[in-house]
């Protein structure tokens, strides 16, 4: 038996010479250089007591260490579990009192205000990078081999807690497995190759950027520009040298609001793909328009890695999601039954890719993921007479008013049409008479005043009465994650008493 994730994608680094990863303003790792790096950060782990099957747990910035204790981890057999760096140490408590880790990793800044959460859990705390003591210092006179440890395609390979928008977090389980095939198939869908140079400006807490963007990376041998994070002159800087790119849409919309940003700068691109979050139909037209280049949409999350993707070769369908993707099977569901096609329904997929169910919440689990194998995505969609998946939004997004079901993309595609409106949110807030009644947040274009009633005035004739919102107001910004994710549920809160 060998490590699966350790066999496909770090052991072949030994054999390079040349760079994997490019780090700004330092020099660029090459694969044996990274390689010794994950070699010395496994023996620090198991220094550390680390045994297989055990979590590591870590909260850090960016940087190749961090890329390190991943790849570490998971050739120890033990379970990574990365952890948004935006989380309050009362969250993080949470956290460590849930998965139980042996080891958590943090930034210096953070130590003191983490060790007493560290302590109550009973993990033991060491800071990544800083002064004397931090595992980075710990890894500079430990070997550079590495023995692997062995594990079964299905054994656990890392934890990824949900964003969890409502209610608490949840542990996604993620198998060797799951990663490494889904890997496989985008890798090939999205004919990767060790040419490639990917631009990675995504954080690598969450599945985006850690499974999608480094996974594919590592297993096709190509290189990575390895940023801190989306910086645009950093971004704007890296894009001469990149092959490809991967992001969420605030990267793309962010790319278009600078004029820098040109066809003749991307000329020589081969692919963006965007996903974690809706791509308006408007940007992926306004990307074609600027740059020539479709953008590439995916549809994923943290328990199932990818599902569906638009064709590499094909036509790329603004405001779809494409394809299921190859050994992954899809259906859309409502009352029990699958929908016929054109109609909303709840997806439900199946296939290598679906996790393996929640840390230690076998009901949450039982509710979720059928004895039969298929996920409920808690996702509404439809499938198109061509079979492109279009997603309608989160099912716990959809509005029910005087008992009809409102669905705000559709909303949100009219109202993000009327003049002056850079984009907007739909909500359901409590109302005395319909139960629930849709609601608009309108963020406008820059340097123009928005009257809200004027906007909504311009629905009139274009969406039936019960889909009109019955109010709206304007904010200069929706408050998003850092995955550039509307945070519908802080709407809710903030506009639930309008109504009253
Ligand atoms: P996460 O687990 O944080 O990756 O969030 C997954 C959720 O993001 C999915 O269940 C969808 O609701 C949403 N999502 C991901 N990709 C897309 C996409 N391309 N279009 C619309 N929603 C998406």
């Amino acid at each position: 038996m060998t490590n699966p994730l350790y066999a496909a994608l770090f052991a072949p680094l030994t054999l390079r010479d040349s760079p994997v990863l490019q780090l700004p303003g330092e020099a660029a790792l090459t694969g044996r250089a990274f390689h010794d790096m994950i070699a010395q950060a496994a023996h620090v782990l198991q220094a550390a007591g680390v045994g297989a099957g055990e979590r590591v747990a870590v909260q850090v910035g960016k940087s190749p260490q961090a890329l390190a204790v991943y790849a570490a981890t998971v050739s120890i057999g033990a379970v990574f579990l990365p952890l948004n760096t935006a989380y309050t140490p009362a969250e993080v408590a949470y956290f460590l009192g849930d998965a139980q880790p042996s080891l958590f990793l943090c930034d210096p800044a953070r130590a003191d205000a983490l060790a007493p959460v560290a302590a109550a859990s009973g993990a033991r705390l060491m800071t990544l990078d800083g002064a004397k003591g931090s595992f980075a210092a710990a890894m500079a006179g430990q070997p550079t081999t590495l023995a692997p440890a062995p594990r079964a395609p299905g054994d656990l390979a890392a934890i990824l807690y949900t964003s969890g928008t409502t209610g608490r977090s949840k542990g996604a389980m993620l198998s060797h497995d799951n990663l490494l095939s889904n890997a496989r198939v985008l890798a090939d869908l999205w004919a990767f190759t060790d040419k490639d140079v990917l631009l990675h400006a995504l954080p690598i807490f969450h599945t985006h950027g850690l499974f999608v963007a480094s996974n594919i990376s590592f297993l096709t041998g190509g290189q990575m520009i390895f940023l801190p994070g989306f910086d645009l002159q950093q971004v704007l800087a890296a894009l001469p040298r990149a092959t490809a790119m991967m992001g969420v849409p605030t990267f793309y919309t962010r790319l278009l609001d600078d004029d820098r940003f040109t066809r003749d700068l991307v000329a020589h691109m081969r692919l963006f793909v965007s996903g974690s979050a809706p791509l308006l139909a408007e940007t992926h037209q306004a990307f074609q328009a600027r740059t020539g280049h479709r953008i590439l949409e995916r549809y994923g999350m943290t328990e199932t890695n990818m599902n569906t993707s638009n064709p590499y070769e094909g036509e790329r369908r603004a405001g779809t999601v494409g394809f299921p993707l190859p050994g992954v099977e899809l259906r859309i569901m409502a009352e029990g039954a699958e929908v016929p096609p054109g109609e909303v329904g709840g997806i439900e997929v199946r296939g290598p890719n679906v996790f393996l169910g929640y840390w230690q919440m076998p009901e949450k689990t039982a509710e979720e993921l059928r004895p039969d194998g298929w996920f409920i995505t808690g996702d509404l969609g439809r499938i198109d007479a061509d079979g492109y998946v279009q997603i309608v939004g989160r099912a716990k997004d959809l509005v029910i008013t005087g008992g009809y079901n409102v669905y705000p993309i559709e909303v949100e595609m009219v109202l993000d049409e009327q003049p002056g409106v850079l984009e907007s949110a739909v909500v359901g807030v409590p109302h005395p008479d319909f139960g629930e009644a849709v609601f608009a947040v309108l963020v406008p274009q820059k340097g123009v005043t928005l009257q809200a009633e004027a906007v909504l005035e311009g629905l009139k004739d274009r969406l039936a009465r019960f889909k009109q919102p019955k109010a709206a107001v304007v904010v200069d910004a929706l408050p998003r994650n850092t995955m550039g994710k509307v945070q519908k549920a802080e709407l809710r809160k903030t506009y639930a008493g309008w109504f009253a």
